[in-house]
């Protein structure tokens, strides 16, 4: 097959007013919800277990065989308004076969398509291994939620099954951070996400701090959301994961990207403390609220079986295969007839809203029918 050559034009650089993993881009241009965005599953192999971790239950010690990459290029290839790719796990630069035959590739068939891509890592590996994304990767997606090595050995092997020595954890956390500086300083753009949970909520200026240290260009905000492995977890009530945001926003670096995401505030709240949350995350520099894309402009795809799916997380049933059918064909599928989506596909275009995430809506709002709400002005 033929594929799509270079752009006709640079792609414009990922900043706070260009966002193209946010859903309200397309749903903006085209009039509806489109698919622009494909993320992949590479591996189920992971050398942490973090608590918190939204794929846990999925994670092995041993796997086999990838697809064919071809077939997913040919998939990726037939999707018509693709724009970015994010490529996951377990820990997806575990195996250093499956950076070399799978992750470069794909990568590079994104930068000569123009679209945009993003891996997420734990950032643990050889640094080798990430210097072979430098000429071809967007963003660096990393998760970040210490304040010490402890914090690290604490939450990072959690879900481990057997004790893991604070030396062996120690080291890693030294890994992490000096592949972050390393690879900054040689341009890589590296997004630090953290989670709001009920460890984190007191400390996330210390640890924005730390991302600003490590030289990270985005710090990435998402309240924790109860699966998998954070199924078990202590769930923040709303009053607490706002009092953590607005905390978070007097202290940050005002020179740093700040993106929250799959927030639970929305501008069809009745609650006007809600509202004014939402008032000042617009009214901030450097600040974006980030609309879920799962569902709404992006599937996953895994590559061991072909199965796609809303998400790599959720606990919802594939919904086609990559086998039978075009992206584009599961995807319309998904969006005018699943249920589940029927659910939360709400859109106030001045709130610059398209509805809760799935997750979202289960934990805090299980009996408010969002189809029924509209943004009240901001
Ligand atoms: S799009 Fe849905 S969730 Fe967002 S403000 Fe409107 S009704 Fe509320």
């Amino acid at each position: 097959m033929n594929r799509i050559q270079s752009p006709t034009s640079i792609p414009k650089e990922l900043s706070p007013s260009y966002d193209p993993w946010d859903p309200i881009t397309s749903l903006s241009r085209y009039g509806k919800h489109m698919l622009t965005s494909v993320e992949m599953t590479v591996t189920n192999l992971c050398n942490m277990r973090c608590e918190h971790c939204a794929v846990g239950d999925s994670l092995t010690i041993r796997e086999g065989e990838l697809l064919p990459l071809e077939n997913m290029l040919n998939r990726l290839e037939e999707a018509e308004h693709l724009e970015t790719i994010s490529i996951t796990g377990g820990e997806p630069m575990f195996r250093a076969d499956t950076v070399d035959n799978m992750i470069v590739p794909l990568l590079k068939y994104a930068r000569e398509r123009g679209l945009r891509s993003q891996i997420n890592s734990n950032l643990t590996m050889p640094y080798s291994r990430y210097e072979k994304l430098l000429p071809y990767l967007d963003v660096m997606h990393i998760s970040f939620n210490y304040v010490n090595g402890d914090d690290f050995h604490e939450v990072g092997f959690a879900g481990s099954g057997h004790a893991v020595a604070k030396e062996a954890a120690y080291r890693l956390y030294d890994t992490m951070l000096e592949n972050a500086q390393r690879l900054s300083r040689e341009g890589m753009f590296i997004s630090a996400e953290s989670m709001i949970n009920y460890r984190t909520h007191g400390k996330l200026p210390e640890i924005h701090r730390l991302i600003g240290d490590m030289g990270c260009r985005r710090h990435e905000v998402h309240p924790m959301y109860a699966s998998n492995f954070a199924s078990s977890l202590p769930v923040l009530s709303l009053k607490e994961t706002a009092a953590a945001i607005q905390a978070l926003l007097d202290q940050r670096n005002p020179d740093i990207w700040m993106l929250f995401g799959t927030l639970p505030f929305f501008a069809c709240s009745f609650l006007e403390e809600d509202r004014e949350l939402l008032r000042r995350l617009k009214s901030e520099k450097n600040v974006t609220v980030r609309n879920d894309p799962d569902g709404r402009n992006r599937v996953n795809v895994n590559l061991f079986t072909g199965d796609v799916f809303v998400t790599d997380f959720a606990d919802i049933p594939a919904f086609g295969n990559i086998a039978e059918r075009k992206l584009d064909d599961i995807f319309a599928e998904w969006l005018c007839e699943h249920p589940l989506n029927q659910k939360v596909n709400c859109h106030c275009a001045d709130a610059g809203c398209c509805g809760p995430n799935l997750l979202v809506k289960d934990m805090y709002y299980p009996d408010i029918d969002f189809k029924s709400r509209k943004a009240i002005t901001l």
